[in-house]
């Protein structure tokens, strides 16, 4: 079982290059972003709460994402292995994310990472706004909101990784499947 966190910052490719890897390695996947939109669509006390972060390009509280993650493990503790999009995005989640995956005998085994420059992210992410309707892709400044508070809060997750020799970085520019190359050529060495 291969638990892969997959990383980089909003706009990378995480989601688009999960699929593909989902589908060549039979991995099962959670998206805290995924479930963060569907508790937002639901309606529910919680949705409201985080919305007030999303909305803002903030993150949403730790506890939050640590409860969705938590339950996910728990219901996935066997088959090929799990990848991790878009958690852990604080160190504070990475510490505990390795305490939940230690409660039921599992690792990590590596985070992948995708480096893409700023100007591309942005570009990418108004692209998405306009197909997807996400609101938080539709408006400049809340992208280069997100775009800040990765590298203020995300980005020093890649040291916690690299000082368990855990972590790759992958350059994000390029076509998909060339992309996708180059993380499998990691996985494959798992
Ligand atoms: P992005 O494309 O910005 O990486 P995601 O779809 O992963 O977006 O997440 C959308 C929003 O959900 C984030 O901007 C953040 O507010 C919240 N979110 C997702 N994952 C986390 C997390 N691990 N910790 C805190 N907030 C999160």
């Amino acid at each position: 079982m291969k638990n892969i966190v997959l990383f980089g910052p909003p706009g990378a490719g995480k989601g688009t290059q999960a699929e593909k890897l989902i589908a060549k390695y039979g991995l099962d996947h959670v998206s805290t972003g995924d479930v963060i939109r569907a508790e937002i669509k639901s309606g529910s006390e919680l949705g409201k709460l985080v919305k007030s972060y999303t909305d803002k390009g903030e993150l949403v509280p730790d506890q939050v994402v640590i409860d969705i993650i938590a339950d996910y493990v728990l219901k996935h503790k066997t088959g090929n292995g799990n990848i991790f999009d878009g958690f852990p995005r604080t160190t504070f989640q990475a510490e505990e994310f390795d305490k939940i995956l230690a409660a039921n005998g599992l690792k990590v085994d590596v985070m992948l990472s995708l480096t893409v420059p700023d100007e591309e992210l942005v570009k990418r992410l108004l692209l998405r706004g306009k197909d997807s309707g996400r609101a938080d892709d539709s408006n400049e400044d809340v992208i280069k909101n997100r775009i800040s508070v990765y590298k203020a809060q995300t980005a020093v997750v890649a040291d916690y990784y690299a000082a368990q020799n855990k972590y790759a970085e992958i350059n994000g520019v390029g076509g998909i499947d060339e992309i996708f190359g180059r993380l499998c050529e990691v996985i494959d060495t798992l």
